[in-house]
């Protein structure tokens, strides 16, 4: 099986310091986080940035600062910008975080509805977005809320908007969404066209199931406070606690786990 890629959600657009206490808001904190889950064995951090008073914005003055301080902490580290569309639905706002040419970006291929709202993802800001992204060679992870996201990817692959191997994150058990449900999961591995790669994000209390199942179909694996604040009933997860807990699972499963450099090689990162 090939090495595992453990991915550190830091932040997301939902969490708060009054919900858990170690939620990563600023630069500074978010840069502190992704170290320590480097140093348990993340190879990429997928974020989100705040204004100084926990806003979600897609500020790209933000997202650099954000980016820079974290790469000076861990040069290694891929760091994977949000194009998430909680913080502004239009393509302007969406595509600063790709202004600075990072790594890696999240892509969500269509819309779907969560639990209090609509997630917005309209085909030609999809497009646009999924256009700059290849011509600044930058590796979108493909957000895959629902079904048809996959087959929303296959068709920008068609355009020419998606190079091979095409990264999927199957995002499992968000209200609205999809469940996190094993038949599911065999569903959307099987759509998946040849010679992708696939991660999972359990929300919740899904997230150490989704996490074993990743660790043991050969997928892999997203953790961190974007998509789960707790670490057992009651019990606040700090983003290295989760990611810890990933690597032990992956030691007892036999799976290794992907350096960056692996992973780069695993994504086809330039
Ligand atoms: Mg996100």
């Amino acid at each position: 099986m090939k090495k595992l890629i453990i991915t550190a959600a830091l932040v997301g657009s939902l969490p708060t310091k009054e919900q858990n206490q170690y939620v990563p808001i600023s630069p500074d904190e978010l840069a502190e986080d992704a170290l320590a889950c480097y140093k348990a064995g993340a190879s990429v951090v997928h974020v989100h940035a705040r204004t100084p008073d926990g806003k979600n914005t897609h500020d790209a003055a933000i997202f650099k600062e954000i980016h820079d301080k974290i790469k000076a902490k861990a040069p290694e580290l891929i760091v994977q910008i949000s194009t998430g569309g909680r913080a502004g639905v239009e393509f302007e706002d969406r595509s600063k975080g790709l202004w600075f040419n990072p790594e890696m970006a999240s892509l969500t291929t269509s819309s779907c509805n969560f639990a209090t709202s609509i997630y917005a993802n309209a085909p030609d800001v999809v497009e646009k977005l999924a256009t700059m992204m290849i011509e600044k060679d930058i590796k979108p992870e493909l957000e895959i809320f629902d079904t048809s996201m996959i087959l929303a990817a296959k068709d920008l692959k068609k355009k020419g908007l998606l190079k091979e191997p095409m990264y999927f994150n199957f995002i499992m058990g968000l209200k609205g969404a999809q469940e996190a449900d094993v038949a599911q999961l065999a569903h959307l591995i099987n759509m998946l066209p040849e010679g992708s790669e696939w991660n999972i994000s359990g929300v919740g209390k899904n997230q150490i199931v989704t996490t074993m199942l990743g660790i043991a179909l050969g997928g892999h694996v997203r953790v961190g406070l974007e998509d789960n604040i707790f670490y057992s009933k009651g019990v606040p997860a700090s983003n290295a606690m989760l990611v810890e807990r990933v690597a032990r699972l992956a030691k007892e499963f036999g799976r290794e786990i992907a350096t960056p450099d692996e992973a780069r090689e695993i994504l086809g990162l330039k």
